[in-house]
């Protein structure tokens, strides 16, 4: 079972480790900083031992990531595996400013009733079965998460159960919401939201959030990281 270390420490940009099984293109390793395509949270992008890795993804609690065809990886090589930092730290802040806008609408809106979501590198997207104009409520969200993030409070992460490997955040006198996503220490780090509505069909109310400005960082400077191969964006509608 690969160890998650992208749980232990979300902002981790390189991680030497060992291949633990070898299938085709597809790879396993013992340790990872590679966050899969998960809970909504689209994948990193990144390399394994100089390779592109073409997909990431979740089998139970494994995860398995795809190579290109002659990769020449076996089994047990050690190899390095990198993180493409900006985009993740892009999804990190939009997945922290959806799971903030997810409880303020629970919060002002009661029974309403959660369809699905999505974290891309550009935006973020709620999608909730609601028949009303649900931008009636973003000027109070706009202002309370406004405030949440000017006050930079502590996020904190853990398991609630490790050996199920269930995880959630919390902010105390806020919420505290199962997650396995990697979050952001501090809520100062989203910077500024917008949010916008979309309406995708009757009796669906659809808020879209976006993330711009300077956040207080704790991130490595991307400067000083290697450039990563760079993959064409895709937000996954
Ligand atoms: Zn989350």
């Amino acid at each position: 079972m690969t160890k998650k270390i992208f749980w232990e420490d979300p902002y981790l940009t390189q991680l030497d480790t060992l291949t633990t099984s070898v299938k085709d293109t597809d790879v396993t390793v013992e340790q990872t900083i590679f966050f899969p395509f998960s809970g909504g949270q689209e994948s990193d992008y990144g390399t394994i031992g100089d390779r592109r890795v073409l997909q990431a993804r979740t089998e139970g609690r494994e995860i398995v990531y795809t190579l290109e065809n002659g990769h020449g990886l076996k089994p047990g090589d050690q190899v390095s595996m990198k993180i493409d930092w900006e985009r993740r730290y892009k999804l990190m802040r939009l997945h922290f400013a959806a799971e903030i806008v997810l409880e303020l609408v629970y919060q002002k809106l009661g029974p309403i009733r959660k369809a699905g979501a999505h974290i891309a590198q550009d935006k973020a997207r709620i999608d909730f079965e609601w028949d009303e104009n649900i931008s009636k409520v973003f000027p109070v969200i706009q202002k309370e998460a406004l405030g949440m993030i000017e006050a930079n409070q502590e996020i904190i992460s853990a398991f609630s159960d490790e050996e199920k490997e269930k995880r959630y955040w919390e902010i105390r006198g806020f919420a505290k919401v199962p997650c396995g996503g990697t979050h952001l220490k501090k809520t100062g780090e989203i910077g500024e939201i917008e949010l916008k509505r979309k309406n995708p069909g009757k009796g669906k109310e659809r808020i879209e959030i976006y993330v711009s400005g300077n956040s207080i960082s704790f991130a490595p400077d991307p400067a000083k990281l290697q450039p990563l191969l760079s993959f064409p964006g895709s937000d996954g509608l």
